[in-house]
Order: structure tokens, then sequence, then C-alpha cells
């Protein structure tokens, strides 16, 4: 296996471009952009690739921003949001923590004149003008695909870790690979269960002892993040069962790379955060313009009973195969795939 390992990395070290170069910092945002990122443990993403593309986004549109992040604490969410507003910013972004502590933030915005876009993760009973994120449900769809193709049809037993209760993503990832699974026939779920605020330490005791109750009789597992699979992961090399059982993942990220190139991880699903972060771009001009943004499709809160006009990209399943394009965008460089193990 090491040998193969090897002549992967190496195939996929053969060259690619360089990652995109840091913006500078931003400022004072007087008459532009808020971003609240919402921590920086839950996923790598937030401060690796969200916070860098952001910056180049709204740069090159010559849009001022303030780009923070909350630690994974809503009330200093809403700390910093009162002081993005009066500091004077025309529209606050936001990736939530819970959809109630968001829904109070907008509507103090709302009061206040700020225009709110939620970013990644919609905020149920919310009042954001729009919303900007991947489709959810395929992300969810990709995996149970991804996980399917790994294990072959036949008899299997499935665990799955689904990513936060909070976060409305994680119910709809859970649904998109629950509708693909829950239709081959010899697949059985013989446990399920959601990992407080995405937290890799919990997730790894949680599948720990869903690893001691099923006796090891687990034959894959839905992890809802690159980060969950890789706690997965870690348990499962500690049992010598890494690389004979797939786990999925998600945002492409340098470790969940390293896991799919070893034969640790089966896939992982990558969502451009360069995408995103354009469309977030976008969003924010037309307001600023007072125009009426392009949208692509409308997102049903039912919470709030209202259709939300929202702009939702599409994910893309990388496999060993296909590791070479998430390098070819410059996402991450060959070397740092090549880096340590
Ligand atoms: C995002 C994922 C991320 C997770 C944990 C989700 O809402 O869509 O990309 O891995 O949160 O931060």
């Amino acid at each position: 296996a090491a040998a193969a390992t090897a002549a992967l990395t190496l195939a996929a070290c053969g060259g690619g471009a360089q990652p995109e170069g840091e913006g500078e910092g931003g400022g004072a945002a007087t008459g532009g952009v808020g971003v609240i990122l919402p921590d920086t443990v839950s996923s790598v993403r937030w401060e690796q690739f969200d916070r860098p593309y952001l910056e180049d986004a709204f740069e090159a549109a010559g849009i001022e921003y303030d780009i923070q992040n909350a630690e994974g604490d809503a009330q200093r969410m809403q700390t910093i949001a009162d002081q993005m507003i009066t500091s004077g910013i025309s529209v606050l972004a936001l990736v939530n923590l819970d959809s109630d502590s968001a829904a109070t933030i907008q509507q103090s915005a709302e009061q206040a004149g700020v225009q709110t876009i939620d970013y990644d993760r919609l905020t149920l009973g919310g009042s954001a003008e729009y919303y900007v994120s991947f489709d959810n449900v395929v992300v969810g769809e990709e995996q149970g695909r991804g996980l399917q193709q790994c294990l072959g049809e036949g008899d299997a037993n499935i665990v799955y870790l689904n990513g936060a209760p909070t976060d409305n993503n994680a119910t709809l990832f859970s649904q998109g690979a629950h509708s693909v699974l829950d239709a081959v026939e010899n697949y059985e779920v013989v446990a399920e269960q959601a990992v407080p605020e995405w937290d890799n330490q919990q997730a790894a005791t949680i599948f720990d002892q869903m690893w001691t109750e099923e006796g090891g009789e687990i034959d894959g597992v839905v992890a809802a993040n690159d980060g969950l699979a890789n706690a997965v992961i870690s348990v499962l090399e500690r049992n010598g069962a890494a690389g004979d059982v797939p786990v999925t993942g998600q945002d492409a990220t340098v470790e969940g790379l390293q896991h799919i190139l070893a034969g640790d991880q089966c896939m992982t699903v990558y969502k451009p955060a360069h995408l995103e972060a354009q469309a977030l771009a976008d969003l924010v001009i037309a307001l600023l313009n007072g125009e009426e943004a392009e949208t692509t499709t409308t997102v049903r809160d039912e919470t709030g009973g209202r259709d939300v006009p929202a702009v939702l990209l599409d994910p893309i399943a990388i496999f060993q195969d296909n590791v070479s394009q998430v390098v070819d965008d410059g996402v991450v460089s060959a070397e740092e795939l090549c880096e340590g193990e």
C-alpha cells in the first residue's frame, strides 16, 4: 500500500498552480460590507479558503470590507455585528452559528438600515435579503453516491456522523445522503448521530462508542465533512481498520485530500470557495447599488414562512483519480499535499 500511495502522491505532486496570494487585511468598512465567519475549528475552510477568496473578490470589486471570526461564540458574533453596524457598513453577511442568534442579529441590522445576506448557512426565521451557498442536498447526495461507489453493492453496515444540529446545512447533507443510501437494499444504518458544533474531538468519542457498540462491524461511514472524517479515521487507525472502511468527507481540505491519496478516505466534496466568495461579492455589489441581484433559485425557509432568493452553486465529488482538480484550481498546492503525510 505504501508504494501505491507514494506513486499517487507523486502523481499529484507533478505540478499545478500555486495558491493565490492573500489579500491585505480589511479595515473600517464605512459604506462597505462586514462579513462574520463562524469559527476556526469546525472546518479549516473559513480561515484558509473563504477569508482569502473573499478578500480577493471584494478587492477586485473595489468594495470596502471587514471580515471577522466569531470563534464559535454567538454572543461574540452579536458584538462584532453591533460594532460593524456602528462603524457604518451597508451590508452584513454572516455564517450563522445557530438560526436564533443570527435572526436576532439580522433584525438589529435591519433596524439600523443594514441589509443582510446569509453566507453558506441559511438562517431559519431570519430576514436576509439573499442566501448564497452550494446546493447542500446535492452535497449529501454526492457523499451517498461516493460511499456507495467505494462500498459496492454487497451487505454493509453504515453509520452516519452528521454535522451540528444547529446548522441547517447538516440537516440537508444528511437528507441528501439518506436519499441515495436508503435506496440500496443491502445497506443497513446501524447508528447515526449529530456532532454538536461539528466538534472533531466529540466526533472521535462518538465514533469510538459506535465502533465498540457494533463490535467493529461497521463497513462504511458517512462523515459530513473532512474534520469529522479525520476524527473517524484516527479511531479506525487505532483499531487497525483504516483503509478498510470507506469514509466520506467535505471541503477538500489538505488533510482530507491526503487521506484520499493514502486510501484512508473514500472521497470528499469540493465546493470551490472562490466561486462562493465571488457570488457573495456580486450580491453585495447589487445591494450597494440598489439593484436587484441575479439569483438562480429560491430556498424555502419553513420557520420564517418565506422563500429566500438564492444563488446555489454546484459541488464536485473528489476521489483519488481527480484530486488534481483541486490542485489545478490553485486551492491547495501540490507541495502542501506532499508535505507530512
Ligand atoms: C459548511 C461546511 C463546513 C461545516 C463546518 C457547513 O455549514 O457548509 O463546508 O464543513 O459547516 O464548518
